[in-house]
């Protein structure tokens, strides 16, 4: 499926650019028919740069191309959505997307582990994830197996607001283990993505 060109009188199709593994919009560019068949052929999202007034391979000079993973159309085919993974920062101005920092994921456990990750970076000494990192990995995945044993008490009973609590708690000190090993909820994700994936 191709976009309707014609539909309006510039040629221009405009194209989000989403990240594909942490689904932020990183920004806008637009498409003419050429921009959008290198994007196909290359797998390098393309646009026809409206201030260049030529194509423009987004990265060309800075070297930060945004691979193309999935390219979906809407509903009357003059918007495109296309998902791809970035190889740098995105804006020129360093960030990761045009709408910096304040663009964070719309997911909330996204969200929180930013504000994990801010924690664990501060020096602020009354922050219990901070104290959380000061006291190491081992004692981390101890809390982790803790709060594992406490959901499965709870699991037991029929106290759903108690097992809410269990599940959050684990939840959250998942998430900080995840950071204390340097990995993300995005690289869980993805790993089962992968599995689902290969599953078909
Ligand atoms: P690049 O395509 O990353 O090599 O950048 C080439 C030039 O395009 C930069 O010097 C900027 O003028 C412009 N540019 C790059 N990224 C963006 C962006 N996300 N939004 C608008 N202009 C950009
Ligand atoms: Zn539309
Ligand atoms: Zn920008
Ligand atoms: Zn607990």
């Amino acid at each position: 499926m191709k976009p309707d060109f014609k539909k309006y009188q510039d040629g221009l199709v405009p194209a989000i650019i989403q990240d594909y593994k942490t689904s932020k919009v990183l920004m806008l560019g637009f498409m003419n028919q050429e921009a959008f068949v290198k994007t196909e052929e290359t797998g390098k999202v393309t646009f026809f740069s409206r201030s260049k007034q030529r194509l423009w391979t987004k990265g060309e000079e800075s070297g930060n191309f945004l691979n193309v993973k999935q390219v979906l159309l809407d509903c009357d085919q003059d918007t495109l959505l296309i998902k791809a993974e970035p190889e740098g920062p995105t804006c020129h101005t360093g960030a990761d997307t045009c709408w910096s920092e304040k663009n964070h994921s719309d997911d909330f456990l996204m969200y929180l582990e930013e504000i994990i990750e801010l924690r664990r970076k501060s020096t602020d000494g009354k922050s219990y994830v901070k104290s959380l990192f000061d006291k190491g990995i081992n004692k981390i995945a101890q809390k982790v197996g803790e709060e594992a044993t406490e959901i499965v008490i709870e699991a037991k009973d029929n106290n759903e607001e108690l097992f809410l609590g269990e599940a959050a708690d684990l939840m959250f000190h998942f998430i900080v283990l995840l950071r204390a090993k340097n990995v993300s909820l995005q690289d869980v994700i993805y790993v089962l993505k992968e599995r689902h994936a290969h599953k078909g």
